[in-house]
């Protein structure tokens, strides 16, 4: 089964105060809770983030789904009814991120990072 990775600030939760107070704060991103739904019909979905998976499996169970949580050890994820969370980066066939670069070339990828670092400046 393929594995499909999805980040969680600013892709699940909408994130619009940034880190803010370090609190999940804001209501889902439109169609957000549809379309892991959607891909859950199809590809084992894991939730990737940088905050404590504990916190986010929490949300995510307040929103109807039916999580797991990694301890650290897993080194795959191929499981469809269940939202695995997990702070490490596990192999997927494609990861979808707000703050993602696609990489083609190091010369596309540091061109579009100066272009975006510029913007934030
Ligand atoms: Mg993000």
């Amino acid at each position: 089964m393929p594995t499909i990775a999805v980040d969680f600030d600013g892709v699940i939760h909408a994130y619009s105060k940034g880190w803010h107070d370090g609190t999940i704060y804001d209501p889902p991103m439109p169609g957000a809770l549809d379309a892991l739904r959607t891909l859950m019909r199809d590809y084992a979905v894991f939730v990737h983030t940088s905050r404590n998976p504990i916190q986010v499996s929490i949300w995510l169970r307040e929103h109807g789904f039916k999580t797991r949580i990694d301890g650290g050890l897993l080194t795959f994820w191929n499981e469809r009814d269940v939202l695995l969370v997990t702070w490490n980066k596990l192999p997927a066939i494609a990861y979808i991120d707000d703050r993602g670069i696609r990489f083609e070339s190091w010369d596309q990828a540091l061109a579009e990072l100066r272009a975006v670092t510029k913007e934030s400046r």
